[in-house]
């Protein structure tokens, strides 16, 4: 079962930043070699949970760069003269007339 989280952990290692494969190779045999197979498993689970979280900020931060459009939306258009202004505007700034 470690070996096949291991397995995970380089799949995602190759899709992130291939040098990460050397850097957790070295890093489970010299734990391996200290502590024991069941302290690497824990130690490789926190590694990709960490990997995971990294991946999971990259995914939230793209999404998050779309969101300035919805602002777009909360613009309403002038009933007289159709120029766009904010929706909590009362008074349209190019025609000077109350809008609802
Ligand atoms: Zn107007």
């Amino acid at each position: 079962m470690p070996l096949a989280i291991l397995l995970v952990l380089i799949l995602i290692a190759v899709l992130i930043a291939p040098w990460l494969i050397g850097v957790a190779i070295a890093a489970a045999i010299a734990a391996a070699a200290l502590y024991g197979t069941y302290l690497v498993a824990a130690a490789v689970i926190a590694i990709a949970a960490l990997v995971v979280a990294v991946a999971w900020v990259l995914i939230t931060g793209n999404s998050r760069q779309e969101k300035p459009e919805e602002i777009h939306g909360e613009r309403k258009a002038c009933k007289y003269c159709q120029v766009e202004m904010a929706a909590s505007a009362s008074r349209c700034g190019s025609c000077g007339k109350s809008s609802p």
